[in-house]
């Protein structure tokens, strides 16, 4: 029955969002069109760099939409089961560890054991690890440390992961804005990252907290119930 439920919420998210998908991808799409008709009907070789310029940036745009929803946009069924978070994250991070080597980034784990699994959607809280580790890395253009911890709160029966940038941090007053669709501060962002991730853990019965400090640096705690129901 709850799994019922929470399979349903799932269909729910799709549906929500689909047609603000379609429309984000459909806008660099009509962009990308446009230009290769350019391309094919204009011969002189200085626009030609252009066109290609904006050609890479708007691909670069599509899959940076397909990768922040690329678990919901896998057509199979959602699959409840235990999982060992610390299998997850390290799963994560072997995806974007090459990415953030490229932009002179570490990340650095620690993990304490033993830690219960969680009941959960592994490929969902794969995404949410994905599109939070992916702000930290957009966050620090010149480098620096990415700092992961993974531990049990015991007493509240809760699997509490940290991930830290040294980023330039986010002021107070935007702190609540975080998660709503569409929000961003980045000239090709397309603020669906977040959202999708508090819809994730708020599904999960977990919490997201942000904790940050202009300047210095944003940690995303998560939470996660070992009990459900
Ligand atoms: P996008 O990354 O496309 O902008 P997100 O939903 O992932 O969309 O993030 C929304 C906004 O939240 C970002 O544009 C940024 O302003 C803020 N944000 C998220 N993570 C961080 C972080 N680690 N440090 C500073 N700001 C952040
Ligand atoms: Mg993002």
């Amino acid at each position: 029955m709850q799994e019922q439920l929470r399979k349903s919420d799932t269909l729910n998210i799709v549906g929500e969002l689909a047609a603000g998908i379609a429309h984000e991808i459909r806008n660099p799409m009509t962009a990308l069109k446009g230009f290769i008709q350019l391309l094919q009907s204009s011969m002189k070789e200085e626009e030609h760099s252009l066109y290609f310029n904006v050609i890479t940036s708007e691909l670069a745009r599509i899959e940076s939409i397909i990768t922040e929803f690329l678990v919901l946009a896998k057509p199979q069924a959602t699959q409840f089961q235990n999982h060992d978070i610390r299998k997850i994250m390290s799963d994560t991070i072997d995806l974007l560890n090459a990415q953030a080597l490229m932009h002179n980034i570490q990340i650095s784990c620690h993990f304490h054991e033993p830690l219960p699994d969680v009941y959960c959607e592994g490929n969902q809280i794969k995404q949410v690890f994905i599109n939070i580790i992916k702000n930290a890395i957009e966050v620090m253009p010149n480098g620096g440390n990415i700092g992961i911890k993974i531990q049990y709160e015991k007493g509240k029966q809760l699997i509490h992961t940290s991930i830290r940038d040294e980023g330039e941090g986010i002021p107070e007053d935007k702190i609540e804005k975080l998660g709503e669709p569409f929000y961003t501060t980045k000239e090709r962002g397309t603020g669906l990252g977040l959202m999708i991730s508090y819809k994730i853990i708020k599904e999960h019965k977990g919490m997201i907290d942000v904790e940050s400090k202009v300047g210095e640096g944003t940690i995303f705690h998560i939470y996660l119930p070992t009990q459900n129901g």
